[in-house]
């Protein structure tokens, strides 16, 4: 099978009036369709329950996007069990066959990309350009995992004996359950599902209740290109509800998780308790939350290091894993980055409904994000010295404007704990070797970023900054795939590099054959 090198799927550029005119459309079209229902399908059969839940839009919180239905920890063993059957045929199906369908699957969402951005804006309050870069790395997702099982299917490198021809063939592991977060809610479920199924696994997709809408719409085009029965399967419901039964079940292979450090270990926990019947340990691929700092030197372009701070705490309205939410900046040049960084939030960060063309700062994801935001800022003003945002948002939707906090204690508590919103504490040190002592003193290990223009604090950040993925002179988010495989250390995750040469052995296991040769 011949394909193209990999390349990541270009952003759109908004400014050309006929791609505003497009999302404008496909904001108008995704409008008319607000407030279906959709169905749970398990095994191929669409699936109604007695209970519902709504999907809210966070910019008007009366809107509903759309009505799910309340899984059962019946239905969720219903649905490994669907898996469960069709695990045999598909993992047997030649790995160019399942790369095909990947590919279709690509070929969709580029034709639907505006309308697939639409929903993210609509359903979890994501601006055009965020929400077009979440659709473009589920594209990218799905052409880089493509290229990657096509790599592991054709014969590995092996020291040759003249007795043996040998081989190493990576096969697929069994019955994956994918549980993502809502904040990419498309990327980050399309891309743990479009693994586990290229490389020959069968799936239960869990979606957070949070973003359920854009699930049903991958799982339609799942449908639409040709999944057997079982293959892919969409279970709706409460986390805490269902999730239990999904990651307990015997026939559970395998969990693929994104989401918060406290559901993560406790899945992982779960996951190793051996039950009746079950004749694997469950592999567990989780990957966590982070409190991302990034590091401004003495010797660095302060507007530069401004923009890119800004741009990393406020982009998502701070909800990325990857957001920094901690600047440690080095005594000499704190008043003066402090004034840029103040200067820089007012002159770029435009709130609002994110419907809107040029709005880039939107609602938080929903009342107990806002809810808990706003005690985090309470908790920051009593730490250290407000100097923008606090004050209540626009109360149409959940909004929380951007929030500066500076002179905060490096232990405080909104310098160690996730806020997972747009607040940014601001940290004093004496200098660099502390800065990077700073950035490393919480449990998490996930991004951060350093700006110097010193060759050997650069190379001290490369060798002493412990995070899954570093940046230099350029800000901690917007990791692309294939360019920066992405995942954390410590509390941050199982660091599986998504988007990275060692993803999909991840999802698969890897039989030695050798055979005498007579
Ligand atoms: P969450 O942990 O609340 O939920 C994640 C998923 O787990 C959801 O689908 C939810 O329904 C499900 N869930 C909840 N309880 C469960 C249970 N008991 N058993 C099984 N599943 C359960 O996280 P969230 O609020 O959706 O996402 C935000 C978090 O995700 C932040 O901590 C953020 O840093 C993290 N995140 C990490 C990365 C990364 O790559 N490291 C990427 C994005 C987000």
């Amino acid at each position: 099978m011949k394909v193209e090198p990999f390349k990541n799927a270009s952003f759109t550029d908004f400014a050309k009036p006929e791609n505003r005119q497009a999302m404008t459309e496909a904001v108008t079209q995704v409008r008319s369709q607000l407030g279906r229902t959709y169905d749970i399908v398990i095994g191929g059969e669409q699936i109604r329950c007695e209970q519902q839940f709504e999907s809210l839009n966070p910019s008007r919180r009366e809107e509903v996007v759309g009505i799910f239905q309340k899984g059962t920890s019946r239905l969720a063993e219903q649905a490994i069990k669907a898996a469960d059957r069709a695990f045999m045929a598909w993992s047997r199906r030649p790995a160019e066959e399942r790369v095909e369908l990947m590919l279709n699957v690509s070929r969709i969402m580029k034709e639907r990309r505006f309308e697939l951005a639409a929903w993210m804006v609509i359903e979890v309050g994501k601006s055009w350009v965020e929400a077009d870069a979440d659709v473009a790395e589920a594209i990218d997702f799905c052409e880089f995992y493509s290229r990657e099982m096509l790599r592991l299917a054709v014969p590995q490198p092996l020291v040759e004996i003249e007795s043996e021809e040998t081989a190493l063939e990576y096969i697929p592991l069994g019955v994956g359950v994918i549980i993502p977060p809502w904040n990419f809610p498309l990327a980050i479920l399309a891309g743990m599902t479009f693994a586990a199924l290229v490389s020959g696994n069968t799936v239960v997709m869990k979606p957070s209740s949070d973003s359920p809408t854009i699930a049903a719409k991958l799982m339609e085009i799942f449908q639409e290109v040709g999944y057997p029965p079982g293959v892919v399967n969409l279970l709706t419901g409460s986390g805490a509800e269902i999730g239990d039964a999904l990651v307990q079940h015997p026939r559970t292979r395998f969990l693929s998780f994104t989401g918060s450090k406290e559901v993560g270990l406790r899945i992982n926990e779960l996951a190793a308790k051996h039950q009746s019947g079950q004749i694997w340990i469950k592999r567990v691929v989780a990957e966590m939350g982070g409190k991302d700092a990034i590091v401004v030197d003495s010797e660095s372009d302060l507007d530069e290091a401004a923009a890119g701070v800004v741009a990393a705490s406020f982009s998502y309205q701070g909800q990325k894993c990857s957001a920094c939410s901690r600047a440690i900046v080095v005594e000499s040049v704190y008043d003066e980055f402090l004034e840029k960084i103040l200067e820089n939030t007012r002159a770029t960060i435009v709130e609002g409904n994110v419907e809107e063309a040029d709005v880039n700062f939107g609602p938080v994801i929903n009342q107990r994000a806002q809810e808990s935001i706003q005690r985090y800022i309470q908790v920051g003003k009593k730490e250290g010295r407000l100097v923008l945002g606090g004050e209540e948002g626009n109360s149409e939707g959940y909004f929380v404007p951007p929030t500066i906090i500076a002179d905060i204690d490096p232990q405080a508590t909104i310098a160690q704990e996730e806020i997972f919103g747009p607040v940014l504490a601001v940290i004093k040190v004496a200098d660099y070797d502390e800065a990077i002592q700073v950035a490393n003193n919480t449990e998490y290990g996930l991004t951060g970023a350093v700006y110097t223009q010193n060759p050997s604090k650069i190379d001290k950040a490369k060798r002493e900054f412990h995070v899954g993925n570093l940046y230099i002179n350029r800000k901690c988010t917007g990791a692309l795939v294939g360019v920066h495989p992405f995942g954390g250390f410590n509390m941050s995750g199982t660091d599986s590099k998504a988007g990275g040469p060692d993803y999909l052995l991840l999802f698969t296991q890897a039989k030695s054959i050798a055979e005498k040769v007579s």
